[in-house]
């Protein structure tokens, strides 16, 4: 892979050529060859290291392990060895006189913030110097193609956070297009807006709001061990090599204690998790993460809608789809939710059928705080967040820790309990096909209003052709 590299006056360019044996179609299509994110860093104020991470980490799909990255910034010998060790990448343009990023002192943490509600819960625990990056879609001129994912609310989260006196840069970034089914390239791209103000901003650390359920892959039915986590395993060294020690603040609590989080604290007002509403405060109410959150929401406050209006929304084409899933997308979160409202005489047919699914509740682990997971929290903030968390989250008895290692629903044979769900859901259907094709169109109308005026603007004196 060849990785231009061009920091020009309120831009980062970033030109993708893959080499041998990295065609096009890998992974899902490369369907552009730049992408550009906007900052306010001045030119050659920046460490090369962060510019030539910056674009590794939004063309790592489509570079082979077996095929050396040549970059137009050479990066240093650290980095080049990190990115071996770690995620197995040769970086072939190293400056040997080039000393790594040290990491600064005093420095603050910074985090890369998405206007969820893990991302909200992890900054309300984090120190207040904590400056946050939000990367914002911005379509490329010419581009044709729409999402159903809605910016504008996780733009409003971002005034919120402003509003009590965080820092917060958003930086707009064409990134999502490179992908042919559009998206982030990789989980970590959301790095690049903190990346690319690390220097300027004097960040001391990297931070994501992930929570126990994704740290530890429990969503995906089983434990995994937090060595082979992409926080440690493939990246924690690399972002360590730029003198940014990963943070993961909320590594230790399930989602169940980050909703009791923003529903508490004053900065919860900002979180919104559903990438598809309108603005905050209107998620869309039709997708997964919006029927987790009304069965999250209800166990945290002990408020539950009528049976009536959670079976429509968990009769919807995608959080059907979840539950189907086996096991069930984010299944300990949906276990404990869902035994929490039969148990407080909940009387929805299908939350039954889900419980037997699911087997019993994995209470009281889910309500506290996994210990271990303190190690993706480096120094000096380590005591602070630990403080924070416990407030709300006391810590996990040895038992409980072991409950959370031990976890796999992998061994339980629960084909009946599944049959009868698919067979209740395939009597149920959605009951949403006329806003879904409303919707859509909206959000075509939306795109092609979007195209008609950067036409306009491009033809305007003084207009930007990228
Ligand atoms: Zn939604």
């Amino acid at each position: 892979m060849h990785l231009d590299l061009r920091h020009e006056p309120g831009r980062v360019l970033i030109g993708l050529t893959p080499g041998e044996g990295e065609p096009d179609t890998r992974k899902g299509g490369l369907a552009r060859h730049t992408a550009s994110f906007e900052v306010s860093v001045a030119p050659r104020s920046l460490h090369p290291d962060l510019l030539v991470l910056s674009a590794i980490l939004c063309a790592r799909p489509w570079i082979r392990r077996q095929t050396p990255v040549v970059t137009s910034v050479a990066g240093s010998e650290a980095l080049a060895t990190a990115l071996r060790s770690g995620p197995g990448l040769r970086l072939a343009s190293v400056d040997p006189d080039l000393a790594p990023r040290a990491r600064p002192e005093p420095g603050a943490p910074g985090l890369c913030f998405s206007g969820g509600t893990d991302s909200v819960a992890a900054l309300a625990v984090m120190p207040e110097a904590t400056r946050s990056y939000h990367l914002r879609r911005r379509a490329p001129a010419g581009e044709r193609r729409a999402t159903m994912f809605d910016t504008r609310a996780a733009q409003q989260s971002c005034e919120v956070v402003r509003r009590h006196g965080r820092q917060v840069e958003v930086v707009r970034s064409d990134v999502e297009y490179l992908r042919d089914v559009m998206g982030f390239p990789h989980d970590f791209t959301t790095a690049v807006p903190l990346l690319l103000h690390a220097d300027r901003d004097r960040l001391d650390a990297i931070a994501w709001g992930a929570p126990l359920e994704a740290t530890y892959r429990l969503q995906r039915g089983y434990y995994r061990d937090l060595a082979d986590s992409p926080f440690i395993g493939e990246w924690g060294d690399v972002f360590a090599a730029v003198g940014l020690p990963v943070c993961v603040p909320i590594a230790g609590v399930s989602e169940v204690v980050t909703s009791r989080i923003v529903q508490t604290h004053a900065l919860g007002a900002a979180a919104q998790s559903c990438v598809r509403g309108p603005r905050l405060g209107a998620p869309c109410g039709r997708c997964a993460k919006c029927a987790r959150k009304t069965l999250l929401a209800g166990a945290v406050t002990g408020r539950w809608p009528s049976a009536h209006v959670l079976e429509r929304q968990w009769r919807g084409a995608e959080p059907r789809g979840h539950l189907l899933a086996d096991p069930v997308k984010v299944e300990p979160v949906i276990a404990h939710t869902t035994h929490a409202y039969l148990a407080a005489g909940g009387d929805s047919a299908l939350l039954r059928l889900v419980a037997d699914k699911v087997g019993p509740d994995p209470l009281p682990w889910l309500d506290r705080s996994y210990e271990p997971a303190l190690e993706l929290v480096p120094e000096p903030y380590r005591a602070e967040i630990a403080d924070r968390l416990h407030r709300v989250a006391p810590p996990m008895s040895a038992a409980e820790e072991q409950a959370v290692r031990d976890y796999d629903v992998r061994s339980v044979d629960r084909a009946a309990a599944q049959q009868a769900l698919a067979a209740w859901l395939d009597a149920h259907p959605p009951q949403e096909r006329w806003p879904r094709v409303t919707g859509r169109a909206r959000r075509e109308a939306r795109a092609r209003l979007r195209r008609c005026r950067d036409r306009v603007r491009s033809l305007l004196p003084g207009g930007r052709r990228d």
